[in-house]
């Protein structure tokens, strides 16, 4: 991390700072309107600007390690996994590189490159070959864009995949509960992962960050969050930054609502209240489909 960033991030700590989107939002380019593209938007991420994001995964439903009750992808078919016929390596690289061109010759505002789309991105089974190719393309189209990912961490047991996550500059990662209990209820992964090792995982990456879903009525994990083994959890961990953010769209499983920004200020405030850790509530935008 260059000195700057570095210097920055050390001044949010023990902070509580609310994210807002004020932009208006190209519906167009979000994922669920683009399923059938490896290469979507740039949307308007609350994170990361505009972003650039890559699918590796078809649109006829979700292929993910997890299931979790408020996906914006639809539920995942856990029958499908295993047996999978992915997009061959040369089908994604070719799109790729032609969506790249494109946006290069088009000059397409871009932030940040991103791997994020119909399910879990380090499940594709050539994700290694495919994050030194899209390097290759950054620093062809795009030199110096920053790449980020957006993981649920479970396939980071996997030596190739650990590697090639380093080689991104933004990793965020998702932790949904401080229990195991809450994780099945909440995250519902289709392996036998537990909680305790998705953290054990998540502590062996330098750098990180951790993203938080916060659901506090109906289905709910705000008392797993609000709690010493979320916190324990995250000390760990020893992220950069927590984001803490709720649905603003329909999700895959009914009975789900959005927390209200008042009670992730709240969760906020007891996190930094237990660690010196830099946290970002990321406010609801409308629903958009
Ligand atoms: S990890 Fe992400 S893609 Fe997978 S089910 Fe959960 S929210 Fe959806």
């Amino acid at each position: 991390m260059d000195g700057k960033l570095k210097f920055e991030e050390d001044k949010l700590k023990g902070k509580v700072i609310v994210v807002s989107q004020k932009e208006e939002i190209f519906a167009e380019n979000y994922i669920w309107n683009c399923k059938n593209k490896v290469v979507y938007g740039p949307i308007l991420s609350r994170r990361l600007g505009k972003s650039l994001g890559i699918n590796l995964f078809p649109s006829d439903f979700n292929i993910c390690t997890f299931d979790c009750i408020y996906c914006d992808c639809g539920p995942t078919k856990r029958n499908t996994v295993n047996t999978y016929n992915f997009a061959s390596m040369e089908k994604i690289k070719d799109e790729l590189e032609h969506s790249f061109e494109h946006h290069s010759q088009n000059r397409t505002p871009i932030d940040y490159i991103t791997f994020a789309g119909n399910g879990e991105p380090t499940y594709y089974p050539f994700f290694p070959e495919i994050v030194n190719f899209v390097l290759e393309l950054r620093d062809k189209y795009f030199p110096q864009k920053p790449l980020a990912i957006f993981s649920n961490g479970t396939m980071i047991s996997k030596q190739e995949v650990i590697e090639s996550i380093e080689k991104l500059d933004e990793r965020i990662f998702k932790l949904d509960a401080g229990d195991e209990r809450t994780f099945k209820l909440i995250s519902r992964p289709n392996n036998n992962v537990s909680f305790e090792e998705i953290v054990d995982r998540l502590a062996n990456l330098k750098g990180i960050k951790i993203s938080s879903a916060v659901l506090c009525s109906g289905i709910r994990n705000l008392g797993s969050l609000k709690n010493c083994g979320y916190i324990e959890a995250l000390k760990k961990i020893e992220p950069h930054e927590v984001h803490l953010y709720s649905i603003d769209y329909p999700p895959a499983y009914r009975g789900i609502r959005r927390a209200r920004v008042s009670k992730m200020l709240e969760l906020g405030q007891y996190i930094t209240s237990n660690m010196d850790i830099a946290v970002k509530v990321l406010r609801a935008r409308k629903a958009w489909r």
